[in-house]
């Protein structure tokens, strides 16, 4: 097999997010397995990974030419062993609960999740799946309709590609009557994919997605951000970016979708580098009370985010404290001026008004530590007016 067949594997098209997720699980797997050279391409809402190397070299297990019309090329081993792990542990613990503190995988998992039933029977299809280990044979050019011959979707036919498993909203945004358009919707029928699609879409959302988890009382939303190619970027770029997304915040306000990715820039180390083509994909999900609901889905450019997060580093090095300390309040304020700051940036909104509001917002806070900042605000309009 060439790189043109053999090393080249296309997310199935479930929309952007499940193909983001699916994405990202597919890079760490194959890199947990020494293979990160080449790189990731957009097309449309889905991706194409293009490898140095044929497929048929990385598998742990190859099978012959199935029913699916591609040969087998299950992986077992890397990451997907201390996943196994992790799993099979949460499985024979007692209580369960008890253990979701203990490992980071757990954890990120019972953090992205609003639907406590379906928790288990999650992380059990999981553990069922991640044993028998990953078909990425599945993701080959022969199935590039991989959506269509595994019969996945909302139909409810017997699939080609053994049992399928609920894509759960916090693993596509998907979910009943509040699906995006983009699927044919039949109330109360769930979405349902091959397990491969099932388990990397899981080992996505832990690897290449930050978490902003805000909870009070029956209320809980999730702030979903993850960063995806705008055209093509290194496998090498995403995994280094991979880093900035394995984790959890649990934050004390409702986050406005368009203030979280200056939250996860603003804190942590800066980043510098070309990222000039890649975006950040960010979502929402929620629940109150019984009610769940899939809210908005934004694409936005990361490079120009990124100019202004360093620039504003660099001027105002105290920032991530400030961020921190000052625009993280209970009541919502703070996000909602990040919210409208990227607005400002990103879609070429008022700046001065931005700026006003910064400063009216620190020179009448209630903390005598951030009204002690306003001096520093200067600087920050500095950095607002130089990308703006
Ligand atoms: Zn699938």
């Amino acid at each position: 097999m060439g790189i043109d067949s053999g090393g080249t594997l296309y997310t199935p098209g479930h929309g952007l997010v499940a193909d983001a997720l699916i994405m990202h699980g597919l890079i760490r797997v194959l890199a947990s397995k020494g293979v990160y050279d080449g790189y990731v391409e957009r097309i449309g809402d889905r991706f194409r990974i293009v490898l140095n190397k044929p497929i048929d070299e990385i598998c742990d297990d190859k099978g012959g030419q199935g029913r699916r019309g591609s040969d087998s090329c299950v992986v077992r081993s890397g990451i997907i062993n201390n996943i196994r792990l992790a799993l099979d542990s949460y499985r024979r613990a007692k209580p369960r609960r008890f253990l979701r503190n203990f490992s980071r995988y757990i954890y990120k998992f019972d953090s992205s999740n609003i639907n406590p039933k379906s928790f288990d029977p999650w992380m059990s299809d999981l553990l069922k799946n991640i044993r028998s280990g990953i078909d990425i044979g599945l993701y080959s050019h022969d199935l590039y309709d991989h959506k269509g011959i595994c019969r996945e979707g909302r139909e409810g036919r017997k699939s080609r590609c053994g049992d399928l498993y609920t894509l759960y909203m916090n693993l596509s945004s998907v979910y009943g009557k509040y699906s995006s358009s983009n699927f044919m919707v039949k109330e109360n029928i769930y979405y349902r994919v091959c397990g491969a699609c099932f388990t990397l879409a899981s080992l996505g959302l832990l690897f290449g997605v930050f978490l902003n988890r805000y909870a009070s009382g029956k209320n809980v939303s999730i702030v979903f951000v993850s960063v995806i190619p705008r055209n093509s970027v290194e496998i090498a770029d995403l995994l280094a970016l991979q880093r900035l997304t394995e984790g959890v915040r649990d934050v004390w306000f409702d986050m406005p979708l368009l203030a979280s990715p200056m939250y996860l820039l603003s804190s942590g180390e800066t980043l510098y580098g070309a990222y000039g083509d890649l975006d950040i994909l960010t979502w929402k999900i929620a629940v109150s009370g019984s009610s769940q609901r899939s809210l908005d889905i934004v694409v936005m450019d990361l490079g120009r985010l990124l100019e202004f997060i360093s620039e504003v580093k660099y001027t105002v090095p105290e920032w991530p404290r400030i961020v921190d300390q000052c625009l993280s309040d209970p009541d919502g304020e703070g996000a909602t001026l990040m919210a409208e700051l990227t607005e400002a940036i990103l879609f070429n909104g008022d700046l001065y008004r931005v700026a006003r509001e910064f400063t009216s917002f620190f020179t009448n806070h209630g903390s005598s530590a951030c009204r002690d900042y306003s001096s520093r605000l200067y600087r920050f309009a500095d950095a607002l007016f130089s990308v703006g």
